[in-house]
């Protein structure tokens, strides 16, 4: 026997419940709609639809796989972020509502019509690079990214929102592959979880998600020593940074930008209200 939709969405939601998921309403809700193919309002205006053995069985896989802690966005295959639909694997760190903060930072700064070169770090998804590109249609971006199944991944995501003509990919450590190129925007969200922190975190993040993009060395600062030098060395004179920063290392982030030379250097806020961007400018007059 199968549930109808809105039995199936109350069972689902109690069965999260007991598996302790973070989000079991709204987890509920997303896994019903894949598994049926429904949306939203067909739950509202249709509950007393009957799933079909084949819904049912799908669904039923998604909660054993939920329950057991995996990511929503691995069972899904995909995360929205900022105003785009991004493919994940777990090959690529999930994109978090958090980084939107670095896209919101980015626009804030470049008008919808300017011209500018963008490096995106570390590009995984291509979360980052893609939602700016998406809205600043004058752009370009190159992406960077040390593992070779996440450019895989960023360049379905480039390619399904129609961005690849003006999306470049590269595998490299970091910035050792550019040369003397240099970009008027640098963004990056590294790996900055201090290595010891890693085993408290999250199941669905400890056990599920790529240790490559979480892992940030003793302090969770490894990435930083190497990036503020190198990203100060790539931009354009008069070119600005935008990286992401655990929430307890504004200052020593700073320190490590300003200590590179950066000007203007300042610590935003996430939605939370814990510090998440740090920001600021190459000097004009410096090459
Ligand atoms: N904010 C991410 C988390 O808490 C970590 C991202 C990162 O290390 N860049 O899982």
């Amino acid at each position: 026997m199968t549930e109808t939709l809105v039995q199936a969405w109350k069972s689902s939601r109690a069965k999260l419940e007991a598996a302790g998921v973070d989000q079991p309403v709204i987890d509920a809700r997303l896994m019903l709609e894949a598994a049926a193919g429904v949306s939203r309002m067909d739950i509202l205006t249709d509950p007393q639809r009957a799933l079909t053995d084949e819904q049912q069985a799908t669904l039923d896989s998604y909660l054993d796989r939920r329950a057991k802690r995996e990511p929503i966005s691995h069972i899904l295959g995909r995360k929205g972020f900022w105003k785009i639909m991004i493919t994940v694997t777990p090959q690529v760190l999930t994109p978090r509502a958090d980084t939107e903060t670095v896209v919101e930072t980015v626009l804030s700064q470049f008008p919808e019509a300017m011209k500018f070169t963008m490096l995106d770090l570390g590009v995984g998804s291509g979360a980052i690079l893609l939602a700016i590109l998406a809205e600043r249609p004058a752009a370009k971006g190159l992406g960077v990214d040390i593992s070779e199944e996440a450019l895989a991944v960023a360049r379905e995501n480039a390619a399904n929102l129609d961005l690849a003509g003006r999306v470049s990919l590269l595998r490299g450590d970091w910035t050792a592959g550019l040369h003397d190129a240099q970009f008027d925007l640098v963004t990056a969200n590294p790996p900055y979880i201090p290595s010891q922190d890693i085993e408290t975190l999250d199941p669905e993040v400890r056990d599920h998600e790529p240790r490559l993009a979480l892992d940030g060395g003793p302090d969770g600062l490894d990435a930083y020593r190497i990036l503020a030098p190198e990203i100060l060395r790539v931009l354009k004179p008069g070119g600005l940074f935008v990286v992401e920063i655990g929430f307890d290392q504004s200052l020593a982030v700073e320190a490590l930008f300003k200590a590179a030379g950066a000007h203007d250097v300042k610590t935003k806020k996430d939605l939370s209200d814990r510090h998440r961007v740090v920001t600021g400018f190459k000097n004009p007059l410096e090459t």
